[in-house]
């Protein structure tokens, strides 16, 4: 399929590019690395040779949110928006960009958005979990109260919020102690993102601003596939959820979020996630440079759905939600 839009994307300046080392093994990581610098080289190359259209730029992870120093944290997340408004700017035709955000500091967040949104152009932001404040082993989640009035500026600017994934620090990591091979994308980083999703949608935020939208990559970090579970669960009691949300959790996914296919290209995956949320509500990602764009399209153009459906979730998509 040509003309298709992908948005989980990344890349990354020097102060964040060490994030990125350690998580696919020493063997690729000149190759990993080249990658993230690269913008419109091998990139745009790639993009061309499989039919991307617009790719939607987003700094690595955990890079912003794992800066403890909140005054740091604020200078890493402006040097990287003005360094990717600058990419754009070199070829607006084919790079967007989501904005890095210092959620260390709710107020300097906010305007950090808005300066990307009005000024540089950006068509969402991209926030890598939970931030790390002042002690290193904090995780501070965005359904906590000091976020509240941050979200409300999400609502008006109206544009996505991509919640992307990040590792749990090693003391909150007891489930994996022993077992190092779980962490990233093979399980933890599903894990985490999940339950950061399931609580933002219990939390009552969505009631408050009923216009926000949320995106999450990999097919929805294994949501679609539990979220009946999460209403549903030992229905025959009749008990009252215990969340501060007024509706069902289910409702909050349907309405709230988006999908995209970013690292998880199977075909019997993406039609649970259809049978879930709806091919209007899914958007095509490759997740590069962690995962290959050639996966990614070459399933994607192949995979056994409508091609109305494919066109949808490639391309239209994506064009409504980030009005491009
Ligand atoms: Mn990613």
């Amino acid at each position: 399929m040509q003309g298709k839009i992908a948005l989980e994307e990344h890349f990354s300046i020097e102060d964040t590019l060490m994030d990125s080392a350690g998580f696919l093994g020493e063997h690729v990581w000149e190759e990993l690395k080249s990658r993230l610098l690269d913008i419109h080289g091998k990139r745009l190359a790639q993009m061309d040779q499989h039919g991307i259209e617009i790719t939607i730029l987003s700094l690595n992870a955990p890079a912003v949110q794992a800066i403890a120093d909140r005054k740091r944290a604020y200078d890493v997340a402006r040097k990287a928006n003005d360094f990717l408004a600058e990419q754009v700017r070199k070829n607006p035709r084919r790079f967007q960009a989501f904005a890095a955000l210092p959620m260390q500091d709710p107020e300097r967040a906010t305007r950090e958005y808005e300066r990307c949104i009005k000024e540089l152009g950006f068509v969402g932001a991209l926030v890598n979990g939970f931030s790390q404040i002042d002690d290193p082993k904090s995780a501070v989640y965005l359904d906590l109260p000091q976020y509240r009035d941050f979200w409300g500026v999400v609502e008006k600017l109206d544009y996505p919020f991509y919640l992307h994934p990040r590792n749990p620090l090693p003391h909150m990591a007891q489930i994996y102690e022993g077992h190092p091979w779980l962490l990233g994308p093979t399980w933890a980083f599903g894990q985490e993102t999940a339950v950061h999703a399931l609580r933002l949608m219990g939390s009552g935020l969505f009631d408050k601003y009923p216009g926000l939208k949320i995106v999450l990559g990999h097919l929805g970090e294994g949501l679609p596939y539990s979220i009946w579970r999460v209403d549903n669960r030992n229905a025959w009691t009749k008990a009252k959820p215990k969340y501060p949300a007024k509706r069902k959790i289910g409702e909050y996914f349907q309405q709230h979020f988006w999908l995209t296919t970013s690292g998880n290209f199977r075909t019997q995956t993406l039609i649970d996630a259809m049978l879930e949320i709806g091919s209007d509500r899914i958007l095509f990602s490759t997740d590069w440079p962690f995962e290959n764009i050639d996966h990614a399209a070459i399933w994607f153009d192949a995979a056994t759905i409508s091609e109305l459906d494919r066109q949808k979730i490639g391309r239209l998509n994506a064009k409504a939600l980030f009005k491009l």
